[in-house]
């Protein structure tokens, strides 16, 4: 079983990527701001909370976060492995993810950050914002938030899988297809 942390500021590319490794490797792709705004569409009490924070750039709470995550590896227990895309973000849920998924006779494989400098995301984000309408890209105020809270809360985990010795980046700058095939190698390399 391969299991895939995708690390990286907004508009690194996670999601993009993802599409990509999940179809090469067969995974399943489970993005916890996918799955919130799936939520926020249907209007459920989660999608109402998760809403207040997400308009703001804030980091949704972590129970709530942790306990989506785990419902949502457990209604695919078929998975070949998964591609983690925005979760973590925080210690404690990469302490809650290693216990879950361990109590489960899983592990983390690898994970791998897509690297870019803030002022190369901020453009691609507020360009992401005119086509799909995201509240989070359409404001500079809001898109630097995120950058502030992915410094100050998720930055951190680089340590923590790096003394797992499952830390990896690759750099985020190029065209799709170049960073997919500098992912791909790097993943090729690790199994
Ligand atoms: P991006 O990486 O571009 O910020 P995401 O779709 O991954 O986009 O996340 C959008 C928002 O969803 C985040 O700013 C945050 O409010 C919320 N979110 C997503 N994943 C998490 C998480 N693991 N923990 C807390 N909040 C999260």
């Amino acid at each position: 079983m391969i299991n895939i942390v995708l690390f990286g500021k907004p508009g690194a590319g996670k999601g993009t990527q993802a599409e990509f490794l999940k179809s090469k490797y067969q995974l399943f792709h489970i993005s916890t701001g996918d799955l919130f705004r799936h939520h926020i569409s249907n209007k459920t009490d989660l999608g109402m909370l998760a809403q207040s924070y997400m308009d703001k750039g804030d980091l949704v709470p972590d129970q709530v976060t942790i306990d989506m995550l785990k419902d949502a590896v457990e209604t695919h227990s078929e998975a070949k492995g998964f591609i983690f895309d925005g979760f973590p973000r925080t210690s404690k849920q990469a302490d809650a993810l290693d216990t879950f998924l361990s109590e489960k006779s899983m592990q983390i494989s690898a994970t791998v950050a897509l690297e870019a400098d803030d002022d190369v995301l901020a453009e691609r984000l507020v360009n992401r914002g005119k086509i799909s309408g995201r509240v989070d890209d359409q404001d500079e105020e809001k898109i630097r938030n995120r950058f502030e809270e992915y410094n100050n809360k998720t930055a951190p985990l680089r340590d923590f899988y790096e003394a797992q010795g499952k830390f990896h980046s690759v750099d985020g700058i190029g065209g799709i297809d170049e960073i997919t095939h500098r992912l791909t190698t790097l993943i090729d390399g690790l199994l």
